[in-house]
């Protein structure tokens, strides 16, 4: 079974919560809740989770074609 890693600091997901695919460890999910909306770590957390989402889904349909055209 893969691993999952924390998108925001890169640890492996020991225990945390998956949010569209995407692990976060408690630490940095217990920081998500206490930050607001303008906080530089609520800008950073959704640049990662654009980040991942840009790097994931150009693969994704790349494989989904070469089986489709399989
Ligand atoms: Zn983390």
């Amino acid at each position: 079974m893969k691993k999952e890693k924390c998108i925001i600091c890169r640890k492996p997901l020991n225990d945390g919560i998956i949010i569209n695919g995407r692990g976060i460890c408690v630490n940095c999910e217990g920081r998500i809740i206490k930050a607001k909306a303008n906080t530089d770590f609520y800008e950073y957390y959704k640049n990662c989770i654009r980040k991942t989402l840009v790097q994931c889904l150009p693969r994704g349909v790349t494989k989904d074609c070469q089986n489709y055209h399989l």
